[in-house]
Order: C-alpha cells, then structure tokens, then sequence
C-alpha cells in the first residue's frame, strides 16, 4: 500500500477542514483570552491575605488541575439533563466546549499569572500606592502590564496546549479538525493520509500563532535595543519658555502640615517603633539620622500608610489621615482617610520606577489617573519638573537606560506630579555610587530652597546638617533628640555625639 499524495493535497482544498481550522482558532483564542482574564482573578484570590478569597481559589484550582478535561467536557455536555434551563447554552458544542476548557485552563493559568505576579517587586505596588492609585488601578497600569511580560512565554506554552486539547471537544459532537478527519477516513479508510492532514492543519494553526505571540513578546519588551528619540530643541525650548508651575503647594492651613502622635509598631510582638511623636511645619525641612535598625524606614512608611500602624495618629493639615481607633481591649480598627494620600510624596531607596513606561509616562501616570488636568497640561508640567531635576533630555527613555543617579532623580520628578504638600525620602542616595550621590542631593537641597516640606531619612551627615531646620535622631525605635543642626552640633547628648563622632562635619 502506497501513500496517496494527491488525497492528502486535495484535503488542503477542503472547505470543511478550513472551517473546522477556524472554529479550533476561535474556540482556542476565545478559551486562552478567557483563562487568562479569570486565571488573574483566581491568581489574585490565592495571593490575598484574606481567607474568603484565598481558601476558594486555592480549592477550585486545586479541583480544577485534578480534573481531566474530556471528563470536564462531558459534565459540562450534558448539564442540562439536571439544570434544563442551561439547555439554551450548552446545547452548542462550541459554547459547553468554550465552558469547560476555561474552566479547566484559568486554573493552570492562575499559577502561571502568580509565578508572573511573585517576579514583581514589591516596590512596584508601594510606588504605586504612594502615587495614590488604588487596588484595581495599581494592578491594570502597574502590575498586569509587567506580569504579563513576565508570563507571556509561559502562556504562549499555554496556548498552543489548548490548540491541542480542542481535538477533545469532537467527543461533544463539535465539528472541528479532528472530526472532520474522522468522519473523512470512516468513509474511505485513507487513515494516514487523513490524518496527515489533520497533523498538518493542526501544526499550521500552531506556528501561525506561536510566530504572532513571539512578535507580541518582543513588542513588550522594553529592553531590547530601542533607542530613544531625544526631545527636540523647540520643544526644550518651549518648555524652558512656558510658565512655571508652582512646586511648593499653597500652605491650607496654619498648625503644622504633619503630626504624628504615639506611632507604635510592631513586627511579630517585637517593637520596632514605641511610641513616636513628630510634628513638621509647612516649608520644614525634617531629617532623620540614628543607627540601622532604629525604625526610620518605619517611620516614614507609617507617615504616608505603606504599612499599618499598631497605634497613634498621624494627622495632615490638621484633619486626620490615619488613626487605629480602638474598642475595648483588643479590638481596634485601621482608619485611612485615603483622600489625604497624594498630598504627600514619597521617594524610595530603591528608586521604584515603573521600567514598562518611559521617564515622561512615570511622571503622567499618577496625574492621569486622578485626572488632574488635561493631557497638554500635564505633559508641560511634567517637561518643567524633568527640566528642573535635570532630565529632560532623558524624558523619552525606559528607566533601565538611565543611571541611579538619574533614575532617583526622575523618582523625585514623579512624586512631584503630584503637587504634595509633604515629601517623604527613605535613604535617597544610599542605593547609589558615590558619584552620582551628588546629583540627587543637590535636586533635594533646590527643593529644600523652595521651601517644599520634607521628611528626609539619611546617612549623608553633611547633607542633613546642612539642609535641615530640625535633625530627628532616632534609636530602637524612639526619637533620643529632636533639634535643629546648631543644637546637635554642641553635643549636649552623648549619645547623638557618639554617633556623629565618625563624621567629620563640615
Ligand atoms: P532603619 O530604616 O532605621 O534601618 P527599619 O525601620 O528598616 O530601620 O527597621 C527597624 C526594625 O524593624 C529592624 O530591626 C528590622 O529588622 C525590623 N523590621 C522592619 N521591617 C520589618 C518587617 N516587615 N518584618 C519584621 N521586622 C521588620
Ligand atoms: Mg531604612
């Protein structure tokens, strides 16, 4: 017996098999889209703190994966024998076939989606929520965009797997490729050479759209030898020539812009934080010294709510923004006044851009999202603002083609979006070469000219003492002396003078 060719080449003029390819794409594409929309959703469950949404995912994916789908498909088939009202749905093959196959496919892609979600910095959401953008913003503009680059390979994996398990679905009677095949070779036998064909169809519809989503991968990522256009001349130009938009905020109010009181924290019964006051005044400059371990980076994140307070306040402009009111002996509820968030700014350690977005849409971001203003405005404002920390020329590259130095300072650029009345700064410079410390530090000490209120966390001695109106030195967790610099300078406090000691003040 011989191979007949010219069958297997009259199958590629077959209309039946061009449509049965078109339902496998729909069915496929449609099953994958789905999956991937509800797998976030369920990705998202498994990851929450809280039980009612973690324990569900966590038992669906688990029944889910345990489950095989032929045996999904044919449940699914014949549902209407017990519910007959779900007859209008899944009498159609295609549609009980779609059901069971994202059923099954939204809990794989779930892990796929959490392996995506765990490679996202957790800082990524922190200078998000700083920005004050919310759960449901945070994870559309911020994380999907970078999880999903993470996942794409593994979901294009995915897909091609589907593709596959479509063959499945000719058991509930659904004309596609495979069944096609089959009802060809019952009629003349030419088995091999029929599914030859089938074979083929299938491996064209797989490197088809394995090409397109290897296209769509190099699309996404940023990182592969694009070089950026710089902002033209006029443009500069116009900029330098535009306006200034004022960076201080107008003072709303006459007592001081930040109050804490009674900060307390915890971490696992041990206290990092007892009982902290500080007040900073419109157009202060605040900075916080005191060895590793004392609390500053608690502090200041308790100051804008990145982490929950164990108690104490903390009021903006005189009207609360965070509190933990408590009732009775343990019982005691977070407060968060979230209006209040964008009117402080936050700079972190480690810089925190968003690397999907260029410089110039890391400072939109924010804006846009609480539609501040209109587009134009807001690209000039944010040309002024890079102009001003010295990165306009950079405003249309990705963050991994700029420096440290360059990146904390498009940082300070974003958080000034804002317009915020206070600025918070954890350890600016600590995450930079000694060279390029400078250049951030001179962009805060303009700002500290300006008279914006800050909050600066730092190691950088000559700086804090040159800059500030009042030095907060911190140790385990408490605040050992607030002064201004000349106070500290005369070493009244032998601890604070024990600490400085290896400092040569200027
Ligand atoms: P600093 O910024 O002054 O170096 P931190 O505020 O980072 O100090 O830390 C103060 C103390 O709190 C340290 O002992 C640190 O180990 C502890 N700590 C900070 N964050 C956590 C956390 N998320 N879980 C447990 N312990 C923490
Ligand atoms: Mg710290």
């Amino acid at each position: 017996m011989t191979f007949d060719w010219n069958y297997f080449f009259s199958l590629f003029r077959l209309a039946d098999f061009w449509w049965a390819s078109l339902t496998v794409i729909k069915l496929s594409l449609a099953s994958w889209l789905l999956s991937i929309v509800f797998g976030f959703v369920l990705a998202l469950g498994k990851q929450s703190r809280f039980v009612l949404l973690n324990v569900p995912a966590k038992i669906y994916i688990w029944f889910f994966r345990s489950l095989p789908l032929l045996v999904l498909l044919i449940f699914v088939y014949n549902m209407p024998q017990i519910f007959p009202a779900s007859s209008t749905v899944l009498a159609s093959p295609f549609w009980a076939g779609l059901i069971a196959m994202v059923l099954c496919e939204s809990a794989y892609i779930a892990e796929i989606h959490r392996g995506g979600l765990l490679s996202i910095p957790k800082g990524q959401g922190e200078a998000a929520r700083a920005l004050g953008i919310r759960f449901v913003g945070i994870q559309w503009l911020v994380v999907i965009p970078q999880a999903i680059r993470v996942a794409l390979p593994a979901l294009t994996n995915e897909y091609i797997s589907i593709v596959k398990l479509t063959s499945l679905v000719s058991v509930i009677s659904l004309t596609e490729i495979l069944m096609v095949g089959q009802r060809l070779y019952t009629q003349n036998f030419l088995v091999l050479e029929t599914m030859a064909a089938v074979a083929a169809y299938y491996v064209m519809i797989v490197t088809v759209f394995d090409f397109l989503l290897k296209q769509l991968e190099n699309y996404l990522d940023v990182t592969r030898g694009k070089s950026a256009r710089q902002p033209s001349v006029e443009l500069m130009e116009s900029v330098r020539r535009a306006p200034a938009h004022p960076v201080v905020p107008q003072a709303e109010f006459d007592g001081p812009a930040l109050k804490a009181s009674r900060l307390h924290k915890s971490y696992n019964d041990i206290e990092v934080l007892g009982s902290v006051n500080m007040s900073v005044n419109s157009g202060e400059v605040v900075s916080i010294i005191g060895p590793s371990g004392s609390g500053k980076t608690t502090l200041i994140r308790l100051l804008n709510g990145l982490e929950q307070l164990d108690n104490g306040e903390i009021d903006i402009n005189g009207s609360p923004f965070l509190k933990l009111l408590r009732h009775g002996a343990d019982k005691s509820r977070f407060i968060e006044h979230s209006e209040h968030r964008t009117k402080i700014g936050m700079v972190f350690q480690s810089f925190n851009l968003f690397p999907h977005l260029k410089v110039i849409d890391n400072l939109l971001l924010a804006p846009r999202y609480h539609k501040m203003g209109s587009r134009t405005d807001l690209e000039l404002q944010a040309y002024q603002l890079l102009d001003k920390v010295g990165m306009l020329e950079h405003a249309w590259k990705y963050p991994h083609q700029l420096s440290g130095g360059q990146q904390q300072r498009v940082a300070i650029a974003r958080a000034l979006m804002m317009r915020p009345q206070i600025m918070l700064f954890d350890e600016p410079t600590s995450a930079l070469d000694p060279e390029k410390v400078n250049e951030v530090l001179q962009v805060i000490e303009d700002l500290a000219r300006e008279g914006i209120t800050m909050v600066i966390v730092t190691h950088e001695m000559n700086f804090a003492f040159k800059v500030s109106d009042r030095i907060v030195f911190m140790e385990q967790g408490r605040v050992v002396c607030d002064d201004a610099p000349q106070v500290l300078r005369e070493g009244r406090n032998p601890r604070v003078e024990a600490f400085l000691k290896d400092v040569s003040l200027a």
